[in-house]
């Protein structure tokens, strides 16, 4: 549920009338409601009652700082990928012992910088990047926490470029190789195994990959804590799919998917005080973001009709990227006029600048507003300024508030950042 809706023709987030920040802040811009973002983490939370649970934001869906900071004040934590989003997390008064650090690369200096602030757990994804966490910690007099990213070869049947969980991809280590990586923990000073994490993928739809990954976990859990390993951390990643308003993904709701944990680490629990790490990205944020732009022109085409947006691919990367399906609605609503079928495109040169295909929405002209749902994640944190367009600013409101909290990085300043070497 996300608080987006028509009131008398018009589109509102929350109590503000899009119209009014369109006014203020031009097109294309993102806009995100804090109800929303809350609602969803709350929900997420109550999911997973009865647990000791730290819910870990995935940054990357939505690094803005003031979106971070907003989901600090309810309790998050972060996931983070980089050094760049550890500084973002810290940035936003979230403390180390709330993040997390997944990735496949992490370098040197991003392990300095969280060892420094004393993160939670480090995901680690390989032995190499282990034994270079090891050297680190020593050299800072440190003890990396650490928890190892298996691979349980897991199909998440999702789109190929989000699934992680097979052996194929390049994400964590073998499952059948973990216990032996956890044995030479035991050697390294600069280390210590606390915990298990698995993430197979993102907008699963579907609960059996995740309950067999998760059970793969448990029982490596198990073994782990009879060889000596004092494992008490959990980290089960993010990956709940969202609805995107295409009805054949019909993701489970927060609350069965909580259910499912629940049934699979119960036997576990009685015996042992388990904390268990969650970290959601999509289904936080996902929905509780849009993006509105302007008609600039229609073009009749043979035998289709074009919307010619001012967002574009550099916009909104997610449907040239993945062919992902975004909702498309008139921002002014007119309820009688009878609707046509329209390809909504984009002014960038590349024909993969397309955001919808065939959709049946009222006639739209020059000057209208359009709002593209469920934009929240993976939308903003992808733009880019492709074809010197400038880079797409971010609002958020709360109530009968907005505020703008990435301004629009106009092509002046784009251009500015070129550099001419003093032979040309
Ligand atoms: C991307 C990612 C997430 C978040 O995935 P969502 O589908 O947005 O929930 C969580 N953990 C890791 C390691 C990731 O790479």
């Amino acid at each position: 549920m996300d608080y987006f809706f028509h009131k008398d023709g018009s589109m509102f987030a929350e109590d503000v009338d899009l119209h009014e920040i369109a006014r203020e802040v031009g097109t294309p811009f993102y806009v995100y409601s804090q109800s929303t973002l809350e609602r969803h983490l709350r929900v997420f939370d109550d999911a997973m009652t009865g647990l000791d649970r730290l819910i870990c934001f995935a940054v990357k869906a939505n690094s803005n700082v003031a979106v971070l900071k907003l989901l600090a004040k309810q309790g998050a934590g972060a996931d983070v990928v980089s050094g760049g989003e550890l500084k973002r997390a810290l940035k936003a008064g979230i403390p180390g012992e709330r993040i997390v650090f997944s990735g496949v690369g992490k370098k040197p200096y991003e392990m300095d910088a969280a060892l420094k602030v004393g993160i939670k757990q480090f995901n680690v994804e390989s032995e190499p990047e282990l034994e270079v966490l090891n050297a680190r910690a020593i050299k800072l007099g440190k003890v990396a926490p650490v928890a190892l990213r298996i691979n349980p070869d897991v199909d998440a049947k999702t789109h190929e470029k989000i699934s992680t969980g097979k052996a194929e991809n390049k994400f964590g280590i073998s499952w059948l190789k973990a216990r032996d990586v956890y044995e030479k923990m035991k050697e390294m000073d600069g280390i210590a195994p606390v915990g298990v994490d698995v993430h197979i993928g993102s907008q699963l739809t579907d609960l059996e990959p995740f309950r067999l990954a998760f059970t793969k976990v448990i029982e490596m859990v198990k073994d782990l804590r009879e060889a000596g390993h004092d494992i008490t951390q959990i980290d089960l990643g993010g990956g709940l799919g969202i609805p995107y308003g295409d009805s054949a993904e019909a993701p489970p709701l927060p609350s069965v998917y909580g259910q499912m944990v629940q049934d699979v680490v119960k036997e576990m629990m009685a015996e042992v005080d388990l904390e268990f790490i969650f970290e959601p990205g999509r289904l936080i944020a996902g929905n509780a973001g849009i993006m509105v732009s302007e008609v600039i022109y229609v073009k009749e085409g043979d035998g289709r009709k074009f919307v010619i947006l001012d967002a574009a691919m550099n916009d909104l990367a997610r449907p040239a990227m993945y062919d992902a399906y975004h909702n498309i609605d008139p921002v002014n609503l007119s309820e009688e006029a009878e609707e046509e079928l329209v390809d909504f495109v984009g002014p960038v040169c590349e024909s993969g600048d397309t955001f919808a295909k065939g959709r049946l929405i009222q006639p739209l002209e020059a000057g209208d507003l359009v709002a593209i749902k469920s934009a929240g994640a993976y939308g903003a944190v992808m733009s880019n300024s492709y074809n010197t367009r400038a880079l797409v600013p971010e609002v958020l409101v709360r109530g009968d508030q907005f505020s703008i909290i990435r301004h629009r990085i106009e092509v002046d300043e784009l251009i500015g950042q070129d550099q001419i070497p003093n032979w040309v």
